[in-house]
């Protein structure tokens, strides 16, 4: 569903991307991982066209249609974007509105943008948002204001605005860091289960390559702005990190 040939991308003279080519196939669940720095969140975003890869041969489709190629976001990048749900670490929902309105922002693009200001939604997008809620465990704090939530309230919560969205593709970027160990695992998990039972294709940057072995089936390092490794979890062995990472790592297993 995702495809990138060849992209870069630069700031400055510093190269983000370096040639990266990779392709994700419908259903998968693929861990992105590599040192700080490496480029995965310039990945994530230029999947999406918020970032601009470098002019040139450089091509990024989504659903077979362009993202980004040449230097250029598609004019078709509306379209694209509505079937990509966004996951960041720092959730990124709005502090001072209920965790009802922040999911039902996710439908802002189906609904007259008006209604959708003065919370006036429609029975039927009603009863989406509630459902997302129930999908992901939070339906009893659909309330509560979104800055009131755990973090890992608040991640469900940006998992089920990309549920309403229908989105088909979840990138997350990072999505645990800012959780405790047990809040993680559980956002891990439902990424899992969302990613078996609804066949949704999920990426997700990782800092914790345990959970990138744990819980996805396949992994691709970035390097310095190159895949370092694209392939089956289990192929990632010790001497794969070290060249990722550096011989530091050691200290870590
Ligand atoms: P981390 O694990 O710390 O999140 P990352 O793998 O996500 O790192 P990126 O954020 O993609 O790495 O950054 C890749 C490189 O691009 C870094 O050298 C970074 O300094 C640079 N970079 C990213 N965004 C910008 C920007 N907006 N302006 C200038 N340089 C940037
Ligand atoms: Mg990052």
């Amino acid at each position: 569903v995702l495809q990138v040939q060849g992209a870069s991308a630069s700031f400055g003279a510093r190269k983000a991307l370096d040639g990266v080519s990779l392709s994700i196939g419908r259903g998968e669940m693929v861990a992105l991982i590599g040192p700080s720095g490496s480029g995965k969140s310039t990945l994530l975003r230029a999947l999406t066209g918020l970032t601009r890869i470098d002019a040139g041969e450089g091509r990024i489709t989504a659903f077979g249609q362009t993202v980004q190629a040449g230097g250029k976001v598609s004019d078709q990048i509306r379209g694209v974007r509505a079937r990509i749900g966004m996951v960041f670490q720092q959730f990124n929902l709005v502090g001072r509105l209920s965790l009802f309105s922040n999911v039902a922002l996710g439908m802002l693009g189906r609904i007259a943008p008006l209604r959708g200001l003065l919370g006036l939604w429609p029975a039927a997008e009603k009863v989406a948002v509630m459902q997302a809620l129930a999908r992901v465990g939070v339906a009893d704090q659909a309330g509560q204001r979104a800055q009131t939530l755990s973090g890992g309230q608040q991640q469900r919560g940006a998992i089920a605005r990309a549920l309403v969205q229908g989105a088909e593709v979840i990138l997350a970027d990072e999505p645990v860091a800012s959780l405790d160990p047990v809040a993680g695992r559980r956002v891990m998990e439902l990424l899992c289960d969302l990613n078996r039972d609804e066949g949704l294709s999920v990426v997700v940057s990782l800092h914790q390559v345990d959970y990138a072995l744990r819980y996805c089936r396949r992994v691709i390092a970035l390097k310095a702005g190159k895949v370092a490794y694209d392939g089956p979890s289990e192929g990632l062995d010790h001497a794969a990190l070290i060249d990722i990472y550096g011989p530091e790592i050691e200290e870590v297993f």
